[in-house]
């Protein structure tokens, strides 16, 4: 509607971009509308094995891969979390190859899918530099073992989740305030990768705004609207005891 595509593709036919593509974060339905409007020349996509049904997940890389569409990949360690696991987690990659980092296992997972042209990492000290440099100098795809362990780590991962919430917001709005889906997703974030950090800070974003499990008044009004059928007031009772036996305070 704004002239916007017809004016890049008019600045690159004058030289001025060189590849022409888009960075997306949506659903897979509308991944697919945009990617099969034009021939684009890349697109940008968050991925890493433990994302495959996120957004347009692997669904979506393989439709950019049939349309010959490379790929740019944000996210490969789904922020961090994945070059720092659980022991229990990190126990399965160690048993096999003691040596290699964590965040390896998921640059290598990503890169070796084969239409994956450059993976994006954000890198805060020389350490992991000089790792993520070494996963891709002398590159080695995943052997068939490898791929099925990282299956086997991802499910262990999952595995741990506290319950199935998919944060459809069909419970809300909470008469008291509650923010339903924000507490289980804070929670089975950190039963599934246990970063005290970002839990704390999504708990302390919870208090700021009255939204956290413990002022739920057990009214019972949302859980006849959850498709999933979860005990949410249960669950939510679960969260703020969790909260306190995992040592992640409130606010001063
Ligand atoms: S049971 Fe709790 S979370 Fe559910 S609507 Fe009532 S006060 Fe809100
Ligand atoms: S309706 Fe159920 S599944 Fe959906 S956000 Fe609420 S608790 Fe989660």
């Amino acid at each position: 509607r704004l002239g916007i595509i017809p004016y890049l593709e008019q600045e690159q036919q004058a030289g001025r971009i060189r590849n022409l593509g888009f960075s997306f974060h949506d659903e897979y339905e509308v991944f697919e509308e945009i990617l099969t409007a034009r021939d684009w020349d890349f697109c940008q996509i968050q991925l890493n094995y433990m994302d495959v049904e996120h957004q347009q997940g692997i669904r979506g890389y393989y439709l950019a891969q049939e349309r010959g569409v490379p790929i740019v990949i944000m996210e490969p360690n789904k922020g961090g979390a994945l070059a720092n696991l659980p022991a229990d987690i990190e126990s399965i990659f160690r048993a096999y190859d003691p040596d290699a980092s964590m965040a390896s296992w998921a640059f290598r997972w990503i890169a070796s899918l084969s239409n994956v042209k450059v993976v994006l990492s954000g890198m805060t000290t020389m350490a992991q530099v000089v790792d993520n440099l070494s996963v891709f100098h002398a590159f080695k795809p995943l052997n068939h073992r490898e791929s099925i362990l990282v299956e086997e780590a991802a499910k262990a991962i999952r595995a741990k989740t506290k319950n199935g919430c998919t944060g459809c917001n069909y419970c809300m709005p909470c008469p008291f305030g509650v923010d339903i889906p924000r507490n289980f997703k804070i929670w089975n974030t950190y039963a599934m990768y246990e970063n005290k950090e970002q839990a704390a800070n999504g708990f302390q974003s919870l208090d700021r705004s009255n939204a956290f499990a413990s002022v739920c008044k057990k009214c019972g009004a949302c859980e006849n609207k959850c498709p999933q059928h979860l005990p949410i007031r249960a669950h939510l009772e679960q969260v703020a005891m969790d909260r306190k036996a995992w040592g992640i305070d409130e606010e001063e």
